[in-house]
């Protein structure tokens, strides 16, 4: 028997109260039964979201919504800026490209945050950009962008702001109405704390304007179409039912912890999980602006990341994620989103020092815990 935790970037750990409610039996959707857990559901999901703008829920993974939100707000050949600091960056200007649209790319080192003055300058040159397209958490190298000072930039033009939250929702304090974002997407795998499957997307007015002059072709993703559903508590095609009972549950769980605290709490695992790194000697990929959600952490010269990776997973039992791309088996990106609490940022910090030592790295085991754990006293009178 070996006992395994999960603790990478999405998916993430799902709590016992959603996956009781996912195994209920199969219900109809067109039904009062159903309707009403839907419409308790999106109004729970609108106080995580902290909009008053309608979120919808698709049945797709984050990419989904990603995906809707290029083709129902835009026409070919309409331009629009990419800040493509990582994978997901690089998705969002693959998407636009897909459907047509002139890319601006903007790239930046992985790791650091895009200079809003960039953005501000492509802007100024080029008056018909209709769109920027950014994470606001980049999970693939755990850095964030500054997207109050993006949305000041946006907020007085004909252009929209449209932000992948899928490891910023439910993590830090994003309030789409006062920032000025347009567009928020994200995903149930990450702070939602469920299996994969469904994605979730808020347009503000000006957005829901766009979509009025939009020409891409869509159909599944019909935006519109969707937000006239959820008006009368239904979907326009079959909902994941299971997981949606699921989502109700885990929403609950954020209310009744209150959305600041959710917020306070993954702020605090990342302070501790960045101490424990600093004090075993390591660096940080996104010292200056990390995310929330994760850590990314160069693991010491010479030492094999990914197969610290692999043996943290089949030899510990602990699931942690490694570097992409030119980052492979560089990096470890410790997670700690969704369903996760002191003892979980515990867990990895010291299955890390064990792996290191594994490795050959000579480690004083138990350093970086100590370091956590002095953040993590903050939670406890
Ligand atoms: C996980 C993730 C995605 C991709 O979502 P899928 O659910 O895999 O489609 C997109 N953007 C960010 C920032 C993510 O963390």
């Amino acid at each position: 028997m070996k006992k395994t935790y999960l603790l990478a970037p999405g998916p993430t750990p799902v709590p016992d109260a959603s996956l009781l409610a996912m195994a209920r039996p199969m219900i109809h959707h067109r039904t009062p039964q159903f309707s009403k857990t839907f419409a308790e559901t999106a109004e729970l999901l609108k106080y995580a979201f902290q909009t008053e703008n309608d979120v919808l829920i698709l049945a797709s993974s984050g990419t989904g919504a990603m995906e809707s939100s290029i083709t129902n707000l835009f026409s070919p050949g309409d331009e629009v800026i990419v800040v493509n600091g990582g994978k997901f960056g690089e998705r969002w200007g693959q998407i636009s490209e897909t459907y047509g649209l002139k890319v601006h790319w903007i790239k930046v080192e992985w790791g650091q945050a895009v200079d809003p003055a960039v953005i501000e300058g492509l802007l100024n040159d080029n008056p018909s950009i209709k769109g920027v397209l950014t994470q606001a958490s980049e999970t693939s190298t755990t850095a964030s962008h500054p997207i109050r000072e993006i949305a000041a930039l946006t907020k007085d033009r004909d252009c929209l702001l449209i932000v992948d939250g899928i490891t910023a929702v439910g993590v830090v304090d994003l309030p789409m109405d006062e920032i000025g974002i347009d567009v928020l997407v994200s995903g149930s795998q990450k702070a939602f704390m469920l299996p994969p499957g469904l994605a979730f997307i808020a347009l503000s007015a000006k957005a829901w304007g766009f979509s009025e002059y939009a020409t891409l072709p869509n159909y599944y993703f019909n935006l519109a179409k969707e937000r006239k559903n959820l008006k009368k508590d239904t979907t326009a095609y079959t909902p994941a039912v299971s997981l949606i009972n699921g989502l109700k549950e885990a929403l609950l769980l954020i209310k009744e912890e209150g959305i600041e605290n959710t917020h306070a709490r993954h702020d605090r695992l990342a302070r501790a999980t960045r101490a424990a790194a600093t004090a075993l000697g390591l660096k940080l990929l996104a010292p200056d602006n990390p995310s929330s959600a994760a850590t990314g952490i160069f693991v010491p010269e010479g030492v094999d990341g990914a197969g610290i990776v692999k043996y943290l997973r089949d030899e510990m039992g602990v699931t942690i994620a490694g570097g992409q791309d030119h980052l492979k088996g560089k990096i470890v990106r410790l997670a700690h989103l969704g369903y996760v609490g002191t003892f979980d940022v515990i867990i990895a910090i010291s299955a890390f020092e064990m792996a290191l030592k594994k490795f050959g790295h000579d480690v004083e085991l138990g350093k970086g815990v100590a370091a956590a754990q002095e953040v993590l006293l903050e939670a406890y009178k």
